[in-house]
């Protein structure tokens, strides 16, 4: 594997000089002579070979990933909060309209039976999806509140 590459994959290359990251080739340098390939800093004007580079490890990228993974796991919690939330309220108000729909069936003449059926359950589905709405939403606000 070319040095370069090397570098590029464990790290940055480091100014043994001056600390500073990064570097240029020197004029004429050939990349491909991988360590030996003529270097310079341009930062201090080092000048030597890329093999006496320090290199150490990218900045941030342990933090990055770590960040990363932080920010999966919120976002699975939110998710969850939110389908919980979801399905207490739509069952709530569901199952509160499925009461007053039922109660309401039971007083209109056929019943079951007659054309409200069909409101009512559009009422109850619609009940269902706003209360789910409202719970996913009063979910996620709740757990915000209780990280803060
Ligand atoms: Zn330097």
């Amino acid at each position: 594997m070319a040095w370069e590459k090397i570098v590029k994959r464990i790290g940055v290359g480091c100014c043994p000089e001056c600390q500073s990251l990064g570097f240029d080739y020197q004029e004429g340098a050939n990349p491909h002579d991988d360590e030996r390939a003529a270097v310079l800093c341009p930062n201090c004007g080092w000048k030597g070979m890329l093999g006496q580079m320090r290199i150490i490890p990218e900045p941030g990228t342990n933090g990055a990933s770590q960040k990363m993974s932080d920010m999966k796991r919120t976002s699975l919690i939110a998710l969850l909060v939110r389908l919980v939330g979801f399905t207490l309220g739509g069952a709530v108000l569901g199952f509160a309209a499925m009461l007053i729909g039922t109660s309401f069936l039971g007083g209109v003449q056929g019943g079951i039976h007659s054309d409200w059926t069909l409101v009512v359950l559009l009422g109850i589905l619609v009940c269902f999806a706003l209360g789910g709405v409202a719970g996913a939403k009063g979910a996620t606000r709740l757990v915000k509140s209780w990280r803060s």
